[in-house]
């Protein structure tokens, strides 16, 4: 019998069944050899191909693979207490612990937030009362910004082996299965919370301390021109010992860089995006992407890309959620920050996407915010005006896509999936008001975009603002063999906050390589 391929690349009509036996015909009419003869057939990737105006699924299949009854990732082991403190619960620090503990080596947890649930009834708040806990909401508490976020897991990193690692740990933790083969994963913030406590779980029965309510307030260092870390300081004013320090506070704690620029760690600006969320009807997104077909029952809520250069700087959608809400995630309580989530069904009948102007370091000065922190600065006086805009209680100032064009308030709104409610009005007033091109840019960018996708601009699409935290103004620099901070040594910035991350994935993989590096293995 010739020799067969390794695997094979299959396309199935909408309508066509995806079952072994089908599928294994499939493959025998394609090989030409008898069905019987064929090994088992394992789906390794599973995609949607919407081009050329027919909707058909690509699927990956394996030959001979036997199905993965316990995945390849290793598993923590047995700890011995260490001196690593890990600041930050979020991706890059819960995955640091993760990788710290296949090393057996301990650490302790410390993150200013709350455990899973308590912190859920914070969300409860925000959403329902305008009420925001500056260290609990749906940025800070255990998981970080990753637990009640869309939970997308697609990265621009090339790294295969640790992508594959991430998303294993993720699905032996409750994540559905389907992340391991579909080539757009996604988790869902109703099943994030179980992902990341099963997590700490994981980790705290091989010897991982976590503690929730404690806010690093500053970090304790050695006397003398060359200083280390010696621990930190919490809220309470305790001291915590630590002999590696991995920050992994984020990009929406701006108390954590005003903390480091007062204790003499440097900070460099850098490009960031902002801008805000666009809304449409989920219904409308399908017919443009799907056509004829968007309402087969096979089909997910569809989801779209898009990109476009205006006079410069990159404009383009970011985090979009098919089938999910927009919601409050400020973490100020006189700011207004919105973001989007979806359920792991993308059920909700809205569609909504980041839609963000690169913003350069110089934009910033030419902006009137000088010095380090001005992009800080920049983030919150925007936050202030969406917050003012908006009428208060986390209400967010909305517009018509068809108004902004025009330049002009909107009378009347849309429903929207936004629980707090949404104020009509010129938001190109509010992201004008920080002096940066911002609403020209989006308005050029829209029109680009409604002829790639006939329908795009519509009065049923909403602009609500503002979306000002898609990704930090600050890089934390460290040493690229050694990982840390050039100005205390045992300092280890991590993450997105300090600048090394855009999401979930590529967070928890750079938590993985400062522990590898600090369990001297990379
Ligand atoms: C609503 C929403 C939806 C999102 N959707 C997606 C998505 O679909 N896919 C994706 O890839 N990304 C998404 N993101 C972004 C993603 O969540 C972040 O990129 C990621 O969580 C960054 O990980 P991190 O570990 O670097 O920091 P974070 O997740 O921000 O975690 C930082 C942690 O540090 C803690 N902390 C801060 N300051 C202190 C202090 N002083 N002391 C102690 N603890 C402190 C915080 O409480 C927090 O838990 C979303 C974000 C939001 C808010």
């Amino acid at each position: 019998m010739a020799r067969l391929p390794e695997e094979v690349s299959l396309e199935l009509g909408l309508d066509e069944p995806s079952d072994d036996a089908h599928l294994r015909q499939r493959v025998s009419k394609l090989l030409g050899v008898p069905a019987a003869e064929l090994p088992a057939l394992v789906l390794r990737k599973r995609s949607i191909d919407a081009r050329r105006g027919a909707v058909r699924f690509h699927l990956l299949l394996e030959l001979g693979a036997q199905p993965a009854v316990d995945l390849g990732a290793p598993h923590p082991r047995e700890v011995r207490p260490g001196g690593v403190v890990i600041v930050g619960d979020g991706p890059a620090g819960l995955f640091c612990a993760y990788e710290l503990a296949r090393h057996g080596i301990g650490c302790t947890v410390v993150d200013r937030g709350k455990l899973v649930q308590p912190r859920r009834h914070d969300l409860k708040g925000l959403q329902q009362g305008g009420t925001v806990d500056p260290d609990s909401n749906y940025c800070f508490g255990e998981g970080g910004a990753g637990t009640y976020s869309d939970g997308k897991l697609y990265t621009r990193a090339h790294k295969r082996g640790s992508v594959r690692d991430v998303i294993e740990i993720l699905a032996r933790h409750g994540a559905p299965a389907s992340i391991l083969t579909d080539a757009r994963p996604h988790i869902g913030s109703n099943r994030l919370p179980q992902v990341v406590s099963s997590l700490r779980h994981e980790l705290q029965n091989v010897g991982v301390a976590f503690r929730f309510g404690a806010r690093v307030v500053e970090l304790l260092l050695t006397e003398g021109s060359a200083p280390r870390v010696r621990g930190l300081r919490l809220q309470d004013g305790s001291e915590l010992p630590a002999q590696q320090i991995v920050l992994a506070t984020g990009h929406s704690a701006s108390d954590v860089y005003r903390m480091l620029v007062a204790q003499g760690v440097r900070l460099e600006a850098k490009a960031f995006a902002l801008g805000v969320r666009i809304e449409h009807p989920q219904a409308l997104i399908n017919r443009i992407q799907y056509g004829s077909a968007a309402e087969h029952p096979a089909l997910p809520a569809a989801p779209y890309r898009l990109a476009e250069t205006v006079e410069g700087r990159g404009v383009f959608s970011f985090c979009m959620c098919p089938g999910g809400f927009i919601v409050p995630a400020s973490t100020e309580p006189q700011g207004l920050v919105v973001n989007g989530m979806s359920l792991s069904r993308r059920s909700s009948h809205y569609a909504n996407s980041g839609l963000v102007v690169a913003v350069e370091p110089q934009d910033v000065v030419a902006a009137g915010f000088h010095g380090v922190l001005g992009g800080i600065e920049l983030q919150r006086r925007l936050e202030q005006a969406a917050f003012a805009a908006g009428g208060g209680m986390l209400r967010a100032p909305a517009t018509r896509a068809t108004d902004f064009l025009e330049g002009r308030a909107s009378s009347t709104l849309p429903q929207s999936s936004y629980i707090p409610g949404l104020t009509a009005t010129n938001i190109a007033e509010v992201l004008d008001s920080v002096g940066l091109q911002v609403a020209p840019r989006i308005a050029a960018a829209l029109r680009a975009w409604n002829r790639r996708m006939r329908g795009y601009l519509s009065a049923e699409a909403v602009l609500v603002g503002v979306e000002s935290r898609t990704s930090s103004p600050l890089r934390v620099p460290r040493d690229p063999d050694t990982l840390q901070s050039p100005d205390a040594a045992g300092l280890f910035p991590a993450g997105e906050g300090a600048g090394y991350a855009g999401g979930i994935m590529s967070a928890a993989m750079d938590g993985m390589r400062i522990a590898r590096v600090i369990a001297g293995v990379e």
